[in-house]
């Protein structure tokens, strides 16, 4: 396998390095590099700018706003994104319901969608998650029973990440109720959630952030246009959507710059003899990572280089079961680094530094990285039936 970039490759890396650097405002990407909570409007302004030199959905089709990259263009174009600290597209936007309307929407429905959702015109949330449906997602119970033109949902999602910035929801519903497998009554509806009926309510994390929701809809009702594709085939769309969902979580080029964050404070640290950076057994937990990291990001290329267009890769399962594992084990060296002045969090007289005083809610937060996306026990079960034919 030739892993080295050709010389155009070298140039559209070079130009994507510059571009990403020059106009994503610097404060945005500090606050990525350290850690920091990115506003609503962050986000808003680093999609926009991306979507201005058309960079934020190279993913879609070329008619709709994508590009006609290679998969080593798309990669190259990702991991300069991360190692840049530059937020990446919104995701509800540019890897999950943007490709799934691009490919099994109606015309009508990609038109009305598609340019509003690749300029961030609209704020999409993922509606898939119930109480009793996470893991086992068609296990899900919100209906939606047809009157008229229009359908009426009822239930209640949960875990919906940053639905207090949403203007519309993506939702599976469950259509046919006696459909013979449970699979096979799901379908796929798009709404705004200012319609009368839904409720936000905001979830706290253990980080302290709020970040996620629930959301509850009572009568809702909904224009059937709204539906993607056929009645009772949304779980096709969801398998696929949730192939891309995996592929995008993998986050080498966010944990090598973690990496380097937690380099820089441990050359900061001062330790009997030195600094942390040059004790022995630091320096080689910090390799081994490095390496493991290595390894992941050689796999991720051998995936990308193999990948068949639009076709969720069952290796997506692996990336995304290594990449997590890898993102948390950074954010443990981080935590790590910080050692006890990790601990006074949010205390505004305490000496401590701001960027150890963040290393205890990151830690926290990125638990979430091996739960969603399919926790890792149901990577592994995809990994086993569909790689290792187990
Ligand atoms: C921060 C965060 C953000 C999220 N954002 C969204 C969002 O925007 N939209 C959305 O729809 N969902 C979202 N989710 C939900 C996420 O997809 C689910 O949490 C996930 O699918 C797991 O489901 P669950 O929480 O119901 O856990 P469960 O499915 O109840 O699992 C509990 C435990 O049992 C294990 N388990 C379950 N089934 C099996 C099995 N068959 N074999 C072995 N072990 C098993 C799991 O691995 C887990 O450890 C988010 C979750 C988090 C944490």
């Amino acid at each position: 396998m030739k892993l080295a970039l050709s010389p155009d490759e070298v140039a559209f890396r070079d130009d994507l390095r510059r571009l990403y650097r020059s106009a994503i405002p610097a404060e945005i990407r500090e606050k990525v590099e350290f850690g920091r909570e990115l506003s609503r409007e962050d986000i808003v302004t680093s999609h926009k700018t991306l979507h201005e030199h058309g960079l934020a959905v190279p993913n879609w089709p070329v008619e709709w706003g994508g590009k006609d990259w290679t998969p080593i263009q798309r990669h190259i174009w990702e991991d300069e994104m991360q190692l840049a600290c530059v937020p990446e597209p919104l995701t509800f936007n540019a890897n999950m319901i943007g490709p799934v309307i691009a490919q099994f929407g109606s015309q009508e429905l990609k038109q009305r969608f598609l340019p509003p959702t690749a300029a961030l015109d609209i704020w999409w949330c993922q509606g898939f998650s119930e109480p009793d449906a996470g893991s086992d997602l068609a296990a899900l119970r919100t209906t939606a029973v047809r009157d008229g033109d229009s359908y009426i949902v009822n239930g209640q999602k949960i875990w919906t990440t940053l639905a207090q910035y949403a203007d519309w929801i993506f939702c599976l519903v469950r259509t046919d109720p006696n459909a013979p497998k449970k699979q096979a009554g799901i379908s796929l509806l798009l709404f705004d959630v200012k319609t009368p009926g839904v409720t936000i309510r905001p979830i706290k994390l253990i980080d302290g952030h709020h970040e996620v929701n629930e959301v509850f809809f009572e009568n809702v009702r909904v224009p059937a246009d709204q539906l993607v594709g056929e009645e009772n085939m949304g779980w096709t769309y969801a398998k696929f959507l949730l192939g891309n969902e995996r592929t995008g979580i993998t986050g080498v080029g966010r944990t090598k710059v973690r990496l380097a964050v937690a380099k820089k404070y441990a050359a900061q640290t001062k330790v009997a003899g030195g600094t942390l950076l040059a004790d022995p057994v630091f320096a080689a937990r910090v390799a081994e990572l490095e390496n493991e990291l290595l390894a992941l990001e050689l796999t991720l290329l051998r995936v990308v280089a193999n990948s068949s267009e639009g076709k969720p890769n069952p290796a997506s399962s692996v990336l995304k079961l290594r990449g997590t594992e890898l993102q948390q084990a950074a954010t443990e060296l981080l935590l790590d680094v910080a050692g006890p002045d990790a601990l006074p969090v949010g205390a505004a007289d305490i000496g401590s530094p701001d960027w150890a005083q963040r290393t205890g809610p990151s830690y926290l937060n990125y638990r979430k990285t091996t739960i969603y996306g399919g926790s890792s026990e149901v990577q592994r079960t995809i990994i086993a039936s569909t790689i290792l034919g187990l």
